[in-house]
């Protein structure tokens, strides 16, 4: 192993980054986190970040758990890997199955598993697809999910993502995925004088108008994250998951939650479905199951879609390597004991998050604020030049990518997609660092400015 080596060197000669415009990265040199602790991040200089967005929308439970440091190394001493093939199983992947069953809606009972988010995605729509072939309807493929959508980056999760930019530079999307707009997001996409419910209904109409155009015979599914995430973090106006939901029923079309950034107490529920009130046939997790401390995801179905797959005598010739691994697997019980534990999904993350919403709030006087949104602990804000008319700096973003820039200078991670800042903390975020994170934010919006 090399040592005193200078890392961002390193780093720019061997290593392609997700998501880079690699020359841009290659003339700038990237930041290196070195360690992390609760709420905050630390860089090479020893600067403290506190990180708004919890990585990636996933450290959930904060960094430097001892509790999950602890379980991952007893695990890996106990049985370090075990497979799920050829009829066996482990203790960790039975508790955690039945752990996750216990906190999904009623009858969403049949958990399967793999390492990531794109992973869960995949092993859905193969599963849909499965289902309706048992069923005697094979032309039942078309999959609908929304424009601006993010669900993931593998061929089949980069398809369904309603990202553009993901997808011309590789042919995709495949055929079989289709996308429905505008997305349910009222600041952006409301005509004026229109009301929440009116916008919230036209959303869901452009959803069965696509079901219409493909055929109702044709279309397996409908996904959609709860709250939109990556390509926006859009919030639903009332009444547009029921509408949505009785689309679904209408036509037979199966209602898949993606609830990769909602999951394990985002929202402030455990799923981003209780808090929007739908029952999906079919939900993605990952990310906050172990709160990112390793990586793992779970695909889940009801009673209707697992029974004809657990019925038939063909096998289900889908799985991977790490499926269910034991240390992946012993982590995500005690996150998710542990969430239970503290409060966080329950009396003490519904009393944090109304300080973070009426934190967030309080942006809303900044002369470069055009609009704050949020759930649980989730948060967005826009980056305007006009507050009236609701005019940008300019299409590119710059406003955005500027304000991101300033508010890592001042101390704290948010995320910006285009004009659109996130705010998406680890839910054992206090009070006193939520208000050290606003007034950081602000002081990187003065800046902006
Ligand atoms: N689905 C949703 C809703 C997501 O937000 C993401 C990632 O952000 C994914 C799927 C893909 O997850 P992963 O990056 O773990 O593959």
């Amino acid at each position: 192993m090399k040592t005193n080596l200078d890392i961002k060197a390193l780093d720019s000669a061997h290593h392609l980054h997700p998501f880079t415009t690699h020359h841009e990265l290659r003339e700038q040199g990237p930041r290196v986190i070195t360690h992390a602790d609760g709420v905050y991040i630390y860089d090479e200089d020893e600067n403290q970040i506190i990180d708004g967005m919890a990585g990636l929308w996933c450290v959930n439970i904060g960094y430097g758990r001892q509790e999950l440091v602890d379980v991952a190394a007893e695990t890996m001493k106990t049985l370090s890997y075990y497979n799920l093939f050829f009829q066996t199983t482990t203790p960790y992947v039975a508790k955690l199955a039945d752990l996750i069953a216990e906190k999904t809606p009623e009858g969403l009972d049949q958990i399967t598993f793999g390492s990531s988010g794109s992973e869960a995605v995949d092993t859905a729509i193969k599963l849909i697809w499965y289902y309706w072939n048992l069923e005697g309807k094979p032309e039942k493929k078309a999959i609908i999910s929304r424009e601006r959508a993010y669900h993931g980056s593998t061929v089949a999760g980069a398809s369904m993502s309603g990202l553009p930019f993901m997808q011309g530079i590789f042919d995709l999307p495949l055929p079989r995925f289709h996308h429905a707009g505008p997305p349910p997001h009222y600041y952006e996409y409301a005509k004026d004088g229109e009301s929440e419910h009116d916008f919230a209904m036209r959303c869901a109409k452009a959803v069965e108008d696509k079901i219409l155009e493909l055929g109702p015979e044709n279309v397996a599914a409908f996904a959609g994250e709860p709250v939109m995430g990556a390509g926006g973090l859009m919030l639903p106006p009332e009444g547009y998951w029921q509408e949505i939901e009785r689309i679904c029923r209408k036509y037979d079309v199966l209602l898949w939650s993606d609830e990769v950034i909602c999951g394990f107490g985002r929202t402030g529920e455990w799923f981003g479905c209780q808090t929007y009130g739908f029952t999906p046939d079919i939900m993605t997790m990952a990310k906050g199951v172990t709160s990112g401390y390793v990586p793992l995801s779970a695909t889940a179905l009801n009673k209707r879609m697992a029974d004809p797959i657990i019925n038939a005598d063909t096998e289900m010739a889908h799985g991977f390597t790490y499926s269910g691994h034991p240390v992946a697997c012993a982590v995500a019980i005690r996150n998710i004991e542990l969430l239970d534990e503290l409060g966080l999904v329950g009396e003490r993350g519904a009393e944090i998050s109304r300080y973070f919403q009426d934190k967030l709030k309080t942006l809303d006087d900044h002369p470069l604020v055009g609009e704050t949104r949020g759930v649980g602990l989730l948060g967005a804000l826009e980056i305007v030049k006009n507050k009236e008319t609701k005019e940008r700096f300019d299409p590119a973003g710059s406003a955005g990518l500027a304000c991101r820039n300033h508010c890592f200078q001042s101390g704290v991670v948010m995320r910006a997609v285009g004009d659109a800042m996130f705010l998406c903390p680890p839910l054992v975020i206090s009070e006193s660092e939520i208000d050290e994170m606003f007034a950081r934010i602000r002081k990187a919006l003065d800046l902006t400015a």
